[in-house]
């Protein structure tokens, strides 16, 4: 693969992890939407990639891989302060210090500030939060370059919009989105460890219930094994313009609760890995977007070295589901970094993972070895299946496209939508063509 001389430098030929070798004949990174819209006209098969932090090969093309890292990094507030007009390629961790400079806040983050917003969207990425809904729903409208090099706007409300947020990077290139602004808020951050593993199940409303963006780490080693609540107060408690934004009050700084211990130093959501990278906590107060994400932007997030995996099911599953991930447990646990449970509030994106369902995620980083994990990737999908779990779009996983499908009640309207922006297939690949496969 070969890449475009000047402006920033090119994605890599690899993604994030580095499990995937793009297999793309040509990289360009146009500088210009124009350009952009010269590389889409010319090209018979093409894809967009954002910051290449998906683990499986969805941003993969055989054609021309479109970086968007060096189109203009538009960050306007429009005129009203309700919404920021964004440039697809923007990392979230970069918009959110321009918005926090101006006193507005987004409503949520994922758990690093690395990846783009155009790309974290496309894929249904998600914070946790009750009330926290996934980062593509607070999108108002989307502006790309569809398949003959020409603009195409969609509006919140307008009949495809909703098929297209979450739209895998299959409709156009989105080259800036508008996303709902809220003002700015501070947040604290307080770790709690040590829970009983029973509790997550026996306690998880309370739990979740208990702070702004609450999860829970565990390594499902049971007891004694690394059970921690990370749990994310928004200040002032009354600050917010939703339900959940407060906190019941438990945790929240006292020296014990559910059985854990309040942390006494920071930590890494990985145990034994130095907290530097992991943002403040110790319930000391800072800028929203420096306590939503569990890294910081300025190091490299997570372990670094892993491979991911993650599932939404209904909320009100998560118990049962839990209970029915213990058994695999200690085959889980030999090739586990650690997984992460969340809370993610339903939205009406049609391929979003938390569609029409109050959700809860249950996400697994793995060590990287690929070989190791795929058996046990396995065994959690045989443990998940009676619970319509919907895999994470951005990273490994093994449901039978027909499954995921039937998971989806607006899958044939996405079908529906695909030829209609793409008729001549440009935007696919192998890994749509798989869900979706041409007509
Ligand atoms: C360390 C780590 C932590 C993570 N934490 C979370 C988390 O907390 N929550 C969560 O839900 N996920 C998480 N993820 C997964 C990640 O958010 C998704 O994989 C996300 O899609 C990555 O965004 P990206 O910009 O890197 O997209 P890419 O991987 O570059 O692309 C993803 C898809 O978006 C498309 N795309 C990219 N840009 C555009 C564009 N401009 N127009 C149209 N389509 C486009 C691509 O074609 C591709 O189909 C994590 C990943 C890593 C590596």
């Amino acid at each position: 693969m070969s890449s475009q001389p000047g402006g920033q430098p090119v994605a890599q030929p690899f993604n994030w992890a580095r499990n995937v070798v793009f297999g793309g004949k040509e990289l360009r990174s146009p500088s210009s939407v124009a350009e952009l819209q010269e590389i889409v006209r010319a090209s018979d098969r093409v894809r967009a990639l954002g910051s290449a932090h998906s683990f499986n090969r969805i941003a993969d093309t055989t054609g021309v891989l479109v970086s968007t890292s060096s189109l203009p990094p538009v960050v306007e507030v429009v005129p009203d302060g309700t919404a920021v007009r964004v440039a697809g390629g923007v990392r979230y961790g970069e918009l959110a210090q321009q918005l926090w400079a101006a006193g507005y806040a987004l409503r949520n983050l994922g758990s690093l500030p690395h990846i783009s917003v155009a790309g974290a969207c496309a894929t249904g990425t998600h914070g946790s939060g009750n009330a926290n809904q996934s980062l593509a729903a607070s999108v108002t409208a989307l502006d790309m370059v569809t398949a003959d090099g020409g603009l195409a706007r969609l509006e919140r409300g307008s009949p495809d919009f909703a098929g297209a947020v979450v739209g895998l990077g299959s409709l156009g290139i989105v080259t800036t989105m508008e996303l709902e602004i809220i003002p700015a808020f501070e947040v604290r951050q307080f770790v709690y460890e040590d829970l009983p593993f029973g509790r997550i199940v026996s306690h998880f409303d309370e739990i979740f219930s208990s702070g702004y963006s609450v999860s829970v780490f565990t390594d499902w080693r049971g007891d004694p094994g690394n059970n921690r609540v990370w749990q994310k107060q928004r200040i002032p408690e009354d600050s917010g313009d939703s339900p959940d934004d407060g906190t019941s009050g438990a945790g929240n700084g006292a020296a014990e609760w559910l059985g854990g211990r309040l942390a006494d130093g920071p930590r890494h959501p990985v145990p034994g890995m130095a907290p530097d990278n992991a943002t403040e906590q110790l319930g000391i107060p800072g800028p929203w977007q420096e306590r939503l994400p569990h890294f910081r932007l300025e190091f490299t997030p997570s372990s670094g070295e892993e491979l991911q995996t993650e599932y939404l099911l209904p909320r009100e599953l998560a118990g049962a589901a839990i209970e029915a991930l213990a058994p695999v447990g200690d085959r889980i646990a030999p090739v586990l970094q650690i997984s992460e449970i969340r809370t993610v509030a339903a939205d009406d994106l049609w391929l979003s993972m938390a569609y029409g369902r109050d959700s809860v995620a249950l996400h697994f980083t793995w060590i990287q070895d690929d070989a190791a994990v795929t058996p046990i990737v396995a065994a959690i999908e045989a443990a998940l299946a009676s619970f319509a779990a919907r895999p994470h779009w951005g990273k490994l996983f093994a449901v039978a496209p027909e499954t995921v499908a039937g998971l989806y009640p607006r899958w044939d309207d996405v079908a529906a939508l695909l030829p209609r922006y793409d008729p001549a297939g440009k935007f696919r690949n192998e890994f749509i063509d798989r869900f979706f496969p041409p007509g």
